[in-house]
């Protein structure tokens, strides 16, 4: 029998802490002063999700060839199968500063589950990243698959994660959530597309966060050549903007928001 916290806590508890991260979440950057924002380069993160094998073998060393690092969110299950990453490979894109999330066990929908498969999915995938060394507790970081989740699974991510990208990308111990663009680059998206959504993101002194999933060669929607790969990155190169991680950019939003209060006192 596994130890399931989350069922210890009293119904009411829940509903409480429910409502008080629905409540929090609409907030974002604009109620408070943007100046400060404004001088600051553009924050584009690029995420890579489900742990392809071509991430390893075509996004990597171009990643290392622009400078850049990404983020990747593994389901731990599909780690060492076939098409997808082995362990030692994304070990050694981890030493190379890359930054690794949970995106659960086995990518199922997680509204669909019990407790205790869903327990598992996203604090047991969580606890297989932290014993292969590439996630600490202080700066775990998890992506519902498919993007979809509902109040009861945000709440136990929430209790497990600092942050969690669904639709967008949540900070739980943050009142004030950053405005950001969450965009999926696929086969058929154009330079033109990643121009606007930069100039967009500008406009909106938000962050920009790109979404890859496989580079490579043919493949289905989802697959992204390595040559257009190149050219965003090229892009990204041209167009003066920072490309950071969950970790730098938590880190960088606090110290603004901790700024900005003390600056409105
Ligand atoms: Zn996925």
């Amino acid at each position: 029998m596994k130890n399931i916290t989350v069922l210890a806590i009293p119904k009411l508890i829940i509903a409480s802490l429910i409502l008080s991260i629905l409540l929090t979440w609409p907030i974002n950057a604009q109620s408070i002063s943007l100046s400060k924002q404004e001088e600051s380069p553009l924050l584009v993160m690029l995420h890579f999700d489900d742990g392809y094998q071509g991430i390893y073998t075509n996004a990597f060393p171009l990643m290392e060839k622009y400078g850049y690092v990404g983020t990747m969110f593994l389901p731990t299950n599909l780690i060492d199968r076939p098409k997808h990453m082995t362990l030692d490979q994304i070990k050694l894109m981890k030493d190379a500063g890359w930054e690794i999330g949970s995106h659960s066990r086995t990518h199922p929908d997680l509204r669909k589950l019990d407790q205790a498969t869903l327990y598992d999915e996203v604090v047991g995938s969580r606890n297989v990243l932290i014993g292969d060394g590439l996630l600490t507790l202080d700066n775990a970081f998890f992506c519902s698959p498919m993007t979809v989740w509902d109040q009861y699974v945000a709440l136990l991510v929430s209790q497990n994660y600092k942050a969690a990208r669904a639709k967008e990308l949540i900070i739980f111990d943050s009142p004030i959530q950053p405005e950001q663009h969450v965009q999926v680059v696929l086969k058929d998206t154009l330079i033109v597309d990643i121009k606007h959504w930069i100039k967009q993101a500008r406009a909106d002194n938000s962050w920009l966060i790109l979404v890859f999933h496989e580079i490579a060669e043919g493949g289905n929607e989802y697959f992204c050549p390595p040559d257009q790969f190149e050219q965003i990155l090229h892009l990204l190169q041209e167009s003066n903007v920072k490309v950071t991680t969950i970790e730098k950019a938590i880190t960088e939003w606090e110290n603004f928001t901790s700024q900005s209060s003390l600056n409105d006192k």
